[in-house]
């Protein structure tokens, strides 16, 4: 569907043509990946505005990213309906800040940038840690405000104490700076509405008709707004896959399409049942991992494609061997005629994509990545390490010296460090009756030596295990209340990118190229046409491709090793169903069995593709 003008009602099923025939009250679609939900949505606005002859002013269409908005913008400029121009179609965020805009005097500067955002909760944490006089572990705190907005406030949502503690010190200090962030947009228009009936009314009767795609992605705040929004008038129809639920670190949960049901009983709902997106051997494997949920909606879902070829699992010996292997299997389907812009390679989060993104670079297969790219080897582990690697190879800057001088911590005093000392003789001098400092300094000295003889990898793993560095780094870790397991899989991505490369230069000069690499891409304005695209598990969301390559399903990655943790893994199962969901005619998993030295094992989401569904009993 698509193209020209507004396709005939013909073209949907029967369930979709009652979906988009609803005209009146509360209506949810419940349907799995693929049945034409955000079809129907669009569907329906054509036939609200040419059938029903509403104003198209008076439609509301709120989508999850400014990349699905684009999308729907797009499609609805394509059907050449008189009037679509004027449909409304944002974000959450977006719509909302509109709307606040009219009233209070808001400034885009006022929004907190993510930097600014996290300068602020540290800020706080610290606050914390002063008042109590203890240390606050491992913690994101940025996560747990999100989750405390996004359920509409502070009051019964948190019972750590701590919790409470930190957030209303960020709070403080944000006030202070006369700033929001971002979900306090949500809880202004909230209290708005609350309080002032005559500006909700306003939009009431601006907004008669509202229409919510990926619905199951609602927080608790966002569908009440909705819901007053609504009003009396009850024009809320909203399409959503409770088993397509990725969000619930934002406070999203599936029980909200429960929540709607009891909210709207009068709501008509209907399923689609009709996969029209991929293959049937992708539909049935999907089914069977996303089968082993407990806490969802049954749902049938058949294929009306053919079979097609079956979902290919690859097993590969380390990263460099599965980039390799998916840069080229993508340079065969181009050589074949297909398109860039039909291929995707989906990742669990933007820093695993970098040794796939850099065998494309070699490759010259042209890609983007639609999310803020990670800069891998501009991540402080990263610039350590190319700082000793410096040193080592000779080069003797004074900011490479200070950098990793106490990295490990070697208690080199700032005092010894104040004058142009950048040698080892120099602080040698400095420390000439401290006979354990001098140690210290020869035993850096010595490890540098050490390090200037060996290979990328070697000399990694020398600095990692022999200098005491990955226990700086879990210490720090501590310190910074950054998450170990993040660093420690920075870790993994360097070490493996350090493979296969001869010399200290070499690597370092990979990185460069890698890296301005990367800033030129992101120069190009998201312009995607003729690329491959680099998704994340939760960016690919709503998005279909004819080939789709699932990178690194592996335990730790996807599941994460955070939602192991917390054996939290039902809402890992539905991103890897996501992302298994987005690929039309064939779909490729790949894994890796070594990372820095470590195995590592297959994804079980990989396992349930292979094993039967209903274990005997007698086992
Ligand atoms: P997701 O849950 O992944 O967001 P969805 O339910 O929104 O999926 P769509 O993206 O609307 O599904 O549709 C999937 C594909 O099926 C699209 O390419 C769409 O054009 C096609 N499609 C939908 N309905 C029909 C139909 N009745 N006949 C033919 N193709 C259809
Ligand atoms: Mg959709």
């Amino acid at each position: 569907i698509g193209g020209g003008t507004k396709p005939p009602l013909s073209t949907y099923n029967e369930e979709q043509r009652r979906a988009i025939a609803h005209k009146n009250g509360p209506c949810m679609v419940l349907a799995g990946p693929g049945s034409g939900k955000t079809t129907v949505i669009a569907g329906r606005i054509c036939e609200m505005i040419e059938t029903h002859h509403i104003p198209p002013e008076e439609i509301l269409v709120i989508t999850f990213t400014k990349y699905a908005v684009k999308e729907m913008k797009e499609r609805f400029r394509k059907t050449g309906i008189h009037g679509a121009g004027s449909v409304t179609f944002g974000t959450f965020h977006g719509i909302y800040y509109g709307m606040l805009r009219q009233v209070y005097d808001l400034c885009a500067e006022q929004i907190l940038r993510e930097d600014e955002q996290s300068t602020i909760a540290e800020a706080a944490v610290k606050d914390v840690e002063r008042t109590n006089g203890t240390r606050i572990g491992d913690k994101d705190v940025l996560l747990m405000i999100g989750k405390v907005k996004n359920n509409g406030g502070f009051q019964g949502i948190t019972q750590d104490p701590e919790d409470r503690q930190v957030y209303h010190a960020y709070e403080k200090r944000k006030k202070a700076a006369g700033k929001i962030d971002f979900d306090d947009m949500l809880l202004l228009i909230y209290q708005l509405f609350q309080k002032r009936p005559d500006i909700l009314k306003k939009w009431q009767e601006r907004y008669r008709y509202i229409l919510i795609d990926e619905f199951q992605d609602c927080s608790r705040i966002q569908y009440e707004i909705v819901k007053m929004l609504a009003g009396q008038r009850r024009n809320i129809f909203v399409v959503g896959d409770d088993d397509q639920s990725i969000y619930g670190f934002r406070g999203a949960s599936p029980a909200i399409m429960k929540h709607f049901s009891e909210d709207y009983p009068e709501a008509k709902i209907v399923r689609l049942e009709i996969n029209y997106r991929s293959a049937a051997h992708i539909v049935a494997a999907s089914g069977k991992v996303i089968k082993n949920n407990k806490n969802r909606f049954p749902k049938d879902l058949r294929a009306v494609h053919d079979k097609g070829k079956p979902v290919h699992v690859q097993e590969v010996y380390d990263m460099a061997e599965e980039a390799d292997y998916v840069a080229a299997a993508v340079k065969e389907k181009l050589k074949s005629g297909v398109l860039p812009e039909e291929i995707a390679v989906i990742f669990r989060t933007t820093q695993d994509a970098a040794m796939t993104m850099s065998a494309f670079m070699n490759y010259s297969i042209p890609f983007f990545m639609k999310e803020k790219a990670f800069h891998l080897y501009e991540h402080f582990i990263a610039e350590d390490i190319k700082a000793y690697f410096r040193i080592a190879q000779g080069i003797r800057q004074r900011n490479d010296f200070l950098r990793v001088i106490n990295r490990p911590n070697r208690y080199i005093s700032r005092t010894a460090l104040e004058k142009e000392r950048t040698d080892f003789e120099d602080l040698r001098t400095f420390y000439c009756d401290k006979e354990w400092m001098i140690d210290r300094i020869d035993q850096m000295e010595e490890d540098i030596r050490e390090i200037a003889k060996m290979t990328p990898y070697a000399a990694f793993q020398y600095l990692r295990k022999k200098t005491g560095y990955q226990e700086f780094l879990c210490e720090y870790a501590k310190e910074k209340n950054l998450e170990q397991s993040d660093l420690l899989g920075i870790m993994d991505e360097i070490a493996e990118s350090m493979k296969k490369k001869e010399s200290l230069q070499e690597w370092i000069k990979y990185t460069d190229v890698y890296t301005n690499h990367l800033k030129e891409m992101e120069k190009e304005d998201r312009f995607t046409e003729g690329k491959v695209a680099f998704l994340t598990m939760h960016g690919a969301k709503g998005l279909e491709y004819r080939f789709v390559y699932l990178i690194e399903a592996e335990e730790g990655i996807v599941p994460h090793r955070k939602a192991i943790r917390d054996g939290e893994t039902e809402e890992e199962r539905r991103l890897f169903y996501v992302a298994m969901t987005r690929a039309k005619e064939q779909l490729t998993i790949s894994y890796v069995r070594q990372k820095n030295g470590k195995d590592v094992h297959p994804s079980r989401f990989v396992q349930e593709l292979f094993t039967p569904l209903h274990p005997r009993a007698s086992r």
